[in-house]
């Protein structure tokens, strides 16, 4: 089935649904009845272990991704460290240097004391930097906020060659544009609290496996015995969220892209980053790949901080406010966002399209520059 079926059906078993509801039921329980011999033929005992509302929204994942299998926790965040604690002290893990902030914190705050290694590198030098002990390669592309494209296939064929596990995060493109587990990556994990919730009212985060097998069922492990799992309702939310994905995207996608090409030739932008333009060092690589761009992109204003500064607060119809990926359009000053030891420059606003009519996002920007 094609992506936009599966948006809509992935998850809901027909056989279930031959006399009963149409949408998967929002079961609150945490708790599951036993039978007369004490076992738990329903297939559940206990929320943390499995919810039939999250089993739903993990088949459901698992499908638009193409992989066998999926684990549903309570923030994108929850599942990169769910990956990482799936891993063996002493284990080396390679990281781009341009990486969503929130995730660099976490590695640099707490994972490293953990007795893991980390290299933050620019990929195009990725094999200068393998180890004996390298065992996780991690992926973002397009990146957080400049838009960087990383070759999937080229780099876990590399990661394949030498046994090393890769991951993708593929929170910006989704499985509508980009499908990192048919270009040879293990793992896909998703931030679903942007494009896959798409209303930004749910947090919640995935890992889908291309197969099962040991290192997918750590994560499983750190999942139901950590406990970070995404709640029933959650899951129902985000499931609800995903019927319309993928029309959502191709909407982001076309708005983002006129909104590259209108600031491209706009005099008080100096630069634009967006995979889809063709002067984006990362054009062809993505063009390979993905199937559309998305609704991320960045720039810089002309003049620096203080007149992207200015330009977000003239914006009535963009919100300054952080996060992705939902269906109003936000501005925001990366930098600042970021803190310190961001790699952001000062004059960098970065841009989540969102889907209102393109003619009123135009006008909007166009106001900001000049008042
Ligand atoms: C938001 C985001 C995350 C973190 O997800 P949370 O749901 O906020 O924990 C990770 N990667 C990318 C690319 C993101 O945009």
């Amino acid at each position: 089935m094609k992506i936009d079926t599966l948006a809509i059906h992935a998850g809901s078993d027909p056989a279930d649904a031959s006399a009963g509801p149409v949408i998967p039921p929002l079961q609150l329980s945490t708790t599951f009845r036993r039978d007369e011999e004490g076992n738990f033929s329903s297939g559940y005992m206990y929320t943390r272990h499995g919810n039939p509302t999250r089993t739903a929204l993990e088949k459901c994942l698992a499908a638009l991704e193409g992989g066998e299998d999926a684990a549903c926790f309570s923030s994108g965040s929850a599942a990169a460290m769910a990956v990482f604690q799936a891993l063996e002290p002493g284990d080396h893990v390679i990281v781009p240097e341009d990486m969503y902030m929130g995730i660099q914190n976490m590695i640099r705050e707490v994972m490293t004391r953990w007795q893991l290694e980390f290299s933050f590198v620019n990929f195009d030098r990725i094999r200068d930097y393998l180890k004996p002990r390298t065992r996780l390669i991690w992926i973002e592309t397009p990146s957080n906020p400049l838009m960087k494209v990383t070759d999937i296939r080229a780099v876990t064929a590399l990661a394949a060659e030498k046994g090393i596990t890769t991951v993708c995060d593929n929170t910006f493109a989704t499985p509508v544009f980009q499908r990192p587990l048919e270009l040879g990556a293990d793992l896909v994990m998703h931030s679903s609290t942007k494009y896959m919730g798409g209303h930004s009212d749910v947090l919640g985060g995935a890992i889908i496996c291309r197969q099962r097998g040991d290192f997918f069922d750590r994560i499983r492990q750190v999942q139901t015995l950590g406990g970070g799992v995404l709640s029933p309702f959650d899951c129902y939310l985000t499931l609800r969220g995903i019927k319309t994905l993928a029309c959502r995207m191709r909407v982001h996608d076309a708005n983002a892209m006129q909104l590259a090409g209108w600031l491209a030739a706009h005099p008080q932008v100096e630069k634009v980053f967006h995979p889809g333009l063709p002067h984006h060092p990362g054009h062809e690589t993505a063009r390979s790949q993905m199937s559309g761009y998305g609704g991320m992109l960045s720039f810089l204003v002309r003049g620096g901080r203080a007149e992207a500064m200015k330009l977000i607060n003239n914006c009535r119809l963009f919100t300054h406010a952080t996060s992705l990926g939902g269906v109003e359009s936000l501005i925001e000053h990366r930098a600042s966002q970021e803190g310190p030891g961001s790699l952001s420059p000062e004059n960098l606003l970065r841009v989540s399209t969102g889907i209102e009519n393109i003619d009123d996002l135009i006008e909007d920007l166009e106001r900001g520059f000049h008042n």
